[in-house]
């Protein structure tokens, strides 16, 4: 059975990373609080986040350095905050999609431990590592609580001329409903990046589609990928890069558990494998098994909390291709490659779990940067990855 569930999972559980997520699905259980509009006061708002920073900068006394890297088509400030001086590099962002909001917490309280505690486990941290996080990549759907940032497609021609005859992108948004992208359209982000990082965008590459690669055409991708190519050119590779969201609410394969967290590092067809020829001009960089053990990293620190909510988590589908997405151009690039998926969007969930999904983030992310730091991660078996149990849709369900 376990073959079926798996072709299963792959068109029925792509939630967030894949799709708009479905609201008000029929997989109702006790812990969900779907469809009620539950308060987000408790989540981070953009002012919030830029008080934060401050005050971790100012109080780590030089450890943490908060920069602009660059702006949201609105104009808000995008935050690249560092710490660390160490040789190996961990790029982590989060909100690329703006009612994904966990992970901006999950950064803050991190980045507040590393720029102030003293521990030998910090030092070595610090030592080892370049810890650069972008938190709320995605400042403008932030704000407006929903997936996609907020430009129109007018915008994009006036900075791209050369597309005055292109459709729009497939990821782009100006359909009526509660998001308002009729009156205030905007793009997926995530589907906008590029393995080629020098990549101009040209009319003929429109609209695209989930299988093929973005354009930068949005100033939030391009900021990213800016500071991406800052660090590729400053140490040579960017090691790992984590992409911090939210979706469905699915159950660990063979159990009645729902999933706290849905965990991947597989986001394009293996330029080594079958079907993965296209690809081919980024084999050399794939780092396939080191994304698998960094996800194992984490795991491995989620499963020692032992007898809780914090140990049910599953792999993500397995069974995408969305080079596209940031994790997608990213891995192809050559850094080792995490995703993190907590159950339930903002909207449907509300404060509700949000201590526990955000420790469970915090917990999955230091067992990466400690298993990086003290260079543990590279003696995981990455194919013990495969063991992760997968995500379903049913309780049960094998
Ligand atoms: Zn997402």
């Amino acid at each position: 059975m376990k073959k079926v569930w798996k072709v299963l999972s792959s068109t029925a559980l792509a939630a967030s990373l894949f799709a708009v997520p479905t609201m008000g699905s029929a997989n109702q259980g006790p812990s969900p609080q779907q469809g009620e509009n539950l308060s987000i006061e408790g989540f981070i708002n953009y002012e919030e986040l830029s008080k934060k920073l401050e005050q971790i900068q100012k109080s780590s006394q030089g450890k943490v350095s908060v920069e602009t890297a660059g702006y949201t088509n609105q104009g808000r400030g995008i935050y690249k905050v560092s710490v660390g001086h160490g040789k190996k590099v961990v790029l982590i962002q989060s909100e690329i999609h703006g009612n994904e909001k966990t992970g901006t917490v999950a950064l803050l309280n991190i980045l507040q431990n590393l720029g102030s505690s003293n521990s030998p486990e910090t030092r070595k941290i610090l030592d080892e590592l370049t810890i650069v996080v972008i938190p709320m990549m995605n400042v403008d759907g932030s704000e407006l609580s929903r997936r996609a940032n907020e430009m129109n497609w007018t915008e994009v021609v006036a900075k791209f001329p050369q597309l005055s005859n292109a459709k729009p992108a497939w990821n782009y948004y100006s359909y009526p409903g509660i998001w308002n992208y009729d009156t205030k359209p905007g793009f997926d982000v995530n589907r906008d990046f590029n393995p080629d990082l020098n990549y101009v965008p040209k009319a003929e590459d429109f609209p695209g589609a989930s299988n093929k690669y973005g354009w930068y055409v949005t100033p939030e991708a391009q900021t990213v990928r800016d500071v991406y190519k800052d660090l590729k050119a400053q140490f040579g590779n960017v090691d790992v890069f984590v992409d911090l969201h939210h979706q469905g609410f699915p159950y660990v394969e063979g159990t009645d558990d729902r999933v706290t967290m849905s965990i991947s590092g597989k986001f394009v067809t293996n330029p080594n494998s079958p079907g993965g020829q296209k690809y081919a001009a980024y084999a050399d960089n794939f780092h396939y098994d080191f994304s698998r053990q960094l996800n194992l990293a984490a795991y491995n620190a989620l499963q020692a909390k032992g007898n809780s909510v914090f140990t049910n988590i599953s792999l993500y589908d397995q069974n995408i291709d969305l080079p596209g997405t940031a994790l997608g151009s990213f891995a192809l690039n050559g850094s080792g490659t995490v995703l993190f998926e907590v159950s339930g969007q903002t909207q449907t969930f509300g404060q509700k779990k949000k201590g526990q999904l955000v420790k469970t983030v915090e917990t999955g992310l230091m067992g990466i940067i400690n298993g990086v730091a003290d260079e543990s991660v590279y003696q995981l078996n990455p194919k013990e990855y495969e063991n992760i149990p997968l995500s379903v849709r049913t309780p049960g369900g094998l």
